[in-house]
């Protein structure tokens, strides 16, 4: 499997496309998401099949209905339904006037779920704190998983949004991250990549318990 990491937006969002014998996965599609896709799809020779969506925050969606036009299926939790649905209710934390369209998710996960995908197995675990809905992808085969904006390297995403559990997001990074195989790679919403047994080592926010 191949990784491309794209960081992309006003508050440099990471979208992750996953390509694995011509086929294709993106993880979140931050604004700009469906042009830079293209273009490695192009390169590669694959096909994008689906959209897998951390979270609803306006910076992970923001050319994610564009994309779902194109028939994928579309993954994300019911947490974050009304983000999805009613992205306008965002516009106030927009940094730039975007325009944000409402999304058809047409796979709604739940912790524990499992899926296929580009013939792999994804697994869903709830983290949320950061967002009600926010979900890591895990990908056990390749011993790396996409958190959103709940694990940071070094760091945790924001408690300070609307919907967010700060009392939450420490419980279930313990709970639903550390208990990951410590060499598994987390590729956040944002900045760069971490492993599992870094961050129970030496995140400031999240000592292991
Ligand atoms: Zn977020
Ligand atoms: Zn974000």
């Amino acid at each position: 499997m191949k990784l491309h990491s794209l960081t992309l937006g006003a508050v440099e969002t990471n979208a992750y496309l996953l390509i694995h014998e011509h086929r294709a996965v993106l993880v979140d599609a931050p604004e700009g998401a469906a042009t830079a896709v293209d273009a490695l799809l192009e390169e590669e020779g694959a096909t994008l099949e689906a959209l897998l969506l951390t979270h609803g925050h306006w910076d992970h969606i923001v050319d994610a209905a564009a994309l779902a036009r194109r028939g994928l299926r579309v993954y994300g939790h019911p947490g974050d339904q009304p983000f999805f649905e009613h992205p306008e209710v965002m516009r106030s934390f927009l940094p730039l006037p975007l325009s944000l369209e409402p999304i058809d998710v047409t796979h709604w996960v739940h912790d524990a779920d499992r899926f296929l995908e580009m013939g792999l197995r994804f697994e869903v675990r709830l983290v949320d704190g950061h967002a009600p809905g926010n979900v890591l992808y895990h990908l056990p085969s390749e011993g790396i998983a996409f958190s959103g904006d709940s694990l940071f390297r070094r760091g945790v995403g924001r408690t300070d949004l609307p919907g967010s559990r700060p009392e939450a997001l420490v419980e279930s990074i313990r709970k639903r991250i550390y208990t990951l195989p410590a060499g598994t790679v987390v590729y956040p919403g944002h900045g760069p990549a971490t492993t599992v047994g870094e961050e129970k080592a030496e995140n400031p926010f999240v000592p292991a318990a």
